[in-house]
């Protein structure tokens, strides 16, 4: 099973569960408009013949307009789309004018009721019975709504029912409580049971992306790994060459990195590392991309950027990470980084091959330098 999570998560993901049940509602209750007029037709005309026509005409019409107005806030839906948490919002019309609905439903069937004959006060609690089943069907995925929804149907006739002193409507009007509490707890389970598939269901994408990012990303410095890094540069790389611009490489190594760590610990080290991947970071455009290659090295690229602007950049880099020193835990740690800059066509593979020349170059002339086709005559002067 999940493990829990943290109280917010939590918080969130019974927001966001809620969120899904609206979603579902509104998709899936528009039919239930029609039906409810078509349904009312069907009884008006059954309770036509010795029924009041006034009394049936006025209770269709007021149902047909509550079916209107239900009918306007799923067109407006639909249109708007909302999206994720926004249906929220939408979540107290879609109450009001249910159980304005339903109540024109258990109101309207009580009046009609009154004023009948007993076979027409059955047929129309038998419709009432079949109205309290398709609520319970329909609105499920939010409890209160088929508690509300049922006990505005039902419960004004059963209160007649149970109030007249007749036996057989005091039977009828307790076997529909029965009924009635029966189909409640039966959607307290299914609402449950929905609520749990849409929380495991949240749970597991953000699980999937959680493992996404963890398999692109390197543990210690949060840069892209090596592999994200190729796939990233790739794209970048197939864009640049469809459009014609210039691409250029830089690998980056800290130097004597060894001794940092032998000197002050492996933990320092750890420090210094993540200082250089966040100073590399800040110094470089969003759609640099940038990497961590394996232990103190790092590879950078950069699009629409030539070698002689690459060269400059890195030198720039080269000397801001030299001239401050790091502060970790009351240490102050110096340190530099040498740099191999490359510009030679749209293959990455290619490209980190020539920038890792040019910083193998870079470190044989002495560290703390950046080498690259332009300027390699100087640096190794
Ligand atoms: P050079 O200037 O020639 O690059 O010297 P160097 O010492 O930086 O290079 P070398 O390849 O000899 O050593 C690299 C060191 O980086 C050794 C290794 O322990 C250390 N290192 C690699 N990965 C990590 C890491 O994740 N954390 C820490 N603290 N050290 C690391
Ligand atoms: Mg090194
Ligand atoms: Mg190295």
């Amino acid at each position: 099973m999940d493990s829990p999570l943290p109280q917010d998560e939590e918080l969130g993901l019974a927001v966001r569960v809620r969120a899904d049940q609206l979603h579902l509602l509104y998709q899936q209750s528009f039919p239930a408009i029609f039906l409810s007029v078509i349904i009312a037709i069907v009884l008006c005309q059954m309770l036509w013949d010795g029924g009041r026509h006034e009394l049936l005409i006025g209770w269709l019409a007021a149902i047909c307009a509550s079916g209107l107005v239900r009918w306007a806030l799923f067109w407006r839906h639909r249109r708007r789309q909302p999206e994720g948490l926004q249906i929220l919002d939408w979540e107290r019309s879609y109450a009001v004018t249910l159980f304005m609905t339903t109540s024109l439903w258990g109101l309207g069937v009580l009046w009609i009721c009154i004023e009948s004959s007993l076979v027409h006060q059955l047929i129309a609690f038998m419709f009432l019975l079949g109205m309290s089943a398709g609520a319970f069907s329909h609105y499920s995925a939010r409890r209160y709504m088929v508690f509300g929804a049922m006990g505005s149907i039902l419960l004004p006739t059963i209160g007649l029912f149970l109030l007249s002193g007749e036996q057989m409507k005091l039977s009828l009007g307790i076997a529909a409580l029965l009924y009635m509490g029966l189909l409640g707890r039966a959607s307290t389970v299914l609402s449950r049971a929905q609520s749990d598939n849409f929380a495991l269901a949240h749970r597991l994408s953000a699980a999937k992306q959680k493992a996404e990012l963890m398999a692109q990303t390197d543990d210690l410095t949060g840069l892209d790994n090596r592999r994200a890094f190729f796939a990233r540069s790739q794209t970048l790389a197939n864009y640049c060459e469809r459009n014609k611009l210039p691409l250029s490489m830089a690998m980056i190594d800290a130097d004597h990195f060894k001794q940092i760590n032998d000197q002050y610990g492996h933990a320092i080290g750890d420090a210094v590392l993540c200082a250089l991947a966040d100073q590399l970071r800040r110094s470089l455009r969003k759609s640099d991309v940038c990497g961590r290659m394996g232990g103190e090295e790092f590879a950078v690229l950069l699009p629409d950027t030539s070698l002689a602007e690459a060269t400059d950049l890195a030198e720039r880099f080269c000397k801001a990470y030299a001239a401050t020193p790091i502060s970790i835990a009351g240490v102050e740690v110096g340190n530099t980084v040498s740099v191999g800059v490359a510009s030679d066509g749209y293959d990455i593979e290619h490209l980190l091959q020539c920038a890792d020349e040019a910083l193998y170059l870079a470190k044989a002339a002495g560290r703390n330098r950046v080498v690259s086709e332009l300027n390699v005559e100087a640096a190794l002067g």
